[in-house]
């Protein structure tokens, strides 16, 4: 897609931090991290939203949480916690329209959030 800035991003046309990448899933660390981890996982194929998600994608969002979780583990945050977001549409916080799941932990984290 032209344009997105996740798409460069897993395109290696924006310079990113990326922690994993395989054949279908990027993760890097957010420009502007709200805890002391914050990693964005995203789909190489670019998806506007989780609203645009269809069947066929089944795998690929369960190939998105099981990287989550696995870096989770890696960022030492399977005994304190993490907690893992996608926020979809702008009333929502959404501010990049191409799917994400945000893997936050390293400090409390409050609930409910904002
Ligand atoms: P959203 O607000 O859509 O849920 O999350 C988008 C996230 O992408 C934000 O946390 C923001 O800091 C991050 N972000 C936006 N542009 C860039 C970028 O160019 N590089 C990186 N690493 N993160 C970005
Ligand atoms: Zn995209």
């Amino acid at each position: 897609m032209e344009d997105c800035i996740f798409c460069k991003v897993a395109a290696g046309e924006i310079p990113s931090d990326i922690v994993y990448q395989d054949e279908q899933v990027v993760a890097f660390r957010d420009i502007q991290p709200q805890a002391p981890t914050h990693i964005l996982i995203i789909p190489r194929k670019h998806i506007a939203t989780l609203l645009e998600a269809t069947d066929s994608d089944v795998d690929l969002l369960g190939r998105m949480q099981a990287t989550a979780i696995s870096l989770a583990r890696s960022e030492g945050l399977d005994q304190s916690g993490f907690r893992l977001v996608t926020n979809t549409l702008a009333g929502a916080g959404q501010s990049v329209s191409h799917v994400h799941l945000h893997l936050l932990g390293g400090r409390v984290l409050g609930w409910p959030p904002g």
